[in-house]
């Protein structure tokens, strides 16, 4: 090991070996090793990782973000796989942040990934997103968008904004005090009236479309450089592949950013048992408790056992269980619940108070 080597390792902090893992993104121009610095010293926070998150999690890590939080409340599925390439066979059943945790270290040893097995939403918003330089969205439906939305323009962060559905997405960077809002351009879209992506499907490299672009634009926030999507709604369709920019004004009676509101914002609902589209007509209910909670996995495989359910996979932050009568379900170390082949809410919270008590 000679003089240049030991030089080589100091350079501005970084190791020779993370020097050559992203050597062809510091001779970029906008990059250059400032910025490979900037990265390595900031804190993104990915809420969701299904198909959108799936793509910009790789992208963000494999880029050298310092910190990277991960929120999520589900666990690998096999109708997953088609579009979240962050996850293989052998995870369906993991918790997603857990097993996006394991693929990223893989990826990028270099970062450190913080996973969280939570349902984002009003009371956990900003405890959730305090400290954090950029958010991105990887959600599928509007009520914890709103929550980020709140949060973020509280605590004055950066939120990428992206949706994807069909073949059509839409995205927005807000930059609190300076952009509109998510409530100033989508506000009060009801859940039950979008389409779902179990029900009319989602194509994976529109995904990935949109999900790259998110990444560009937080590597922007975090570079210290203009965001190409502020005050800007991007809408890409990829049947005729037309990208339309929408200007956004920024809304001064906006309930949530304007400067004059004429209302208070609209109450999130607080709802802690959720219908989720299940497979085949089968009911899905995801329980979310009203504190996040710490759950010992030990204590939950003894009343597993009791209750004769058989364990199909055993994680770290969680359970996945079956039995005989067709009752499937996972638990959180959170306390967040995914109960499926219940006949309706009752019983799903039934099954989990079995469980826990
Ligand atoms: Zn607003």
């Amino acid at each position: 090991m000679g003089v240049h080597n030991s030089l080589m390792r100091n350079v501005r902090g970084f190791s020779e070996e993370e020097l050559e893992y992203y050597s062809r993104q510091i001779v970029l121009t906008e990059v250059g090793l400032d910025g490979q610095l900037k990265l390595k010293n900031s804190r993104v926070c990915i809420v969701g990782l299904g198909g959108l998150g799936s793509p910009s999690a790789i992208q963000l890590a494999s880029m050298g973000v310092g910190h990277i939080r991960l929120v999520d409340r589900d666990v690998v599925e096999l109708s997953n796989l088609q579009r979240q390439h962050l996850y293989s066979v052998s995870m369906v059943g993991y918790p997603k942040v857990e097993a996006a945790e394991s693929r990223l270290r893989g990826l990028n040893p270099y970062i450190e990934i913080e996973p969280l097995p939570v349902s984002l939403n009003a009371n956990n918003a900003e405890d959730i997103l305090r400290g954090i330089d950029v958010v991105v969205d990887g959600l599928d439906h509007m009520a914890p968008r709103y929550a980020i939305n709140r949060a973020c323009i509280k605590l004055g962060i950066p939120y990428v904004f992206g949706a994807a559905i069909t073949h059509i997405g839409n995205l927005s960077t807000i930059i609190p005090g300076e952009t509109p809002c998510l409530e100033c351009f989508h506000v009060n879209v009801d859940d039950r009236n979008i389409p779902s992506c179990a029900v009319v499907g989602v194509n994976p490299s529109i995904i990935n479309i949109v999900a790259s672009i998110q990444a560009s634009e937080a590597i922007k926030i975090l570079l210290g450089k203009p965001p190409n999507l502020a005050s800007v709604l991007l809408f890409c369709n990829l049947q005729d592949l037309t990208f339309d920019k929408i200007e956004l004004a920024k809304n001064e009676v906006c309930p949530v950013c304007g400067k004059t509101p004429r209302t208070k914002p609209t109450p999130l609902e607080k709802e802690f048992v959720e219908e989720v589209c299940g497979r085949e007509g089968r009911r899905v209910f995801v329980i979310t408790p009203e504190n996040d909670v710490d759950l010992n996995l030990g204590v939950i495989d003894e009343r597993l056992k009791q209750l004769r359910y058989e364990i199909d996979a055993r994680a770290k932050l969680g359970r996945t269980f079956s039995n005989k009568m067709g009752v499937k379900g996972s638990i959180l170390t959170s306390g967040v619940a995914i109960i499926e082949g219940v006949k309706g809410k009752e019983e799903a919270k039934q099954l989990l108070n079995q469980i826990l008590h």
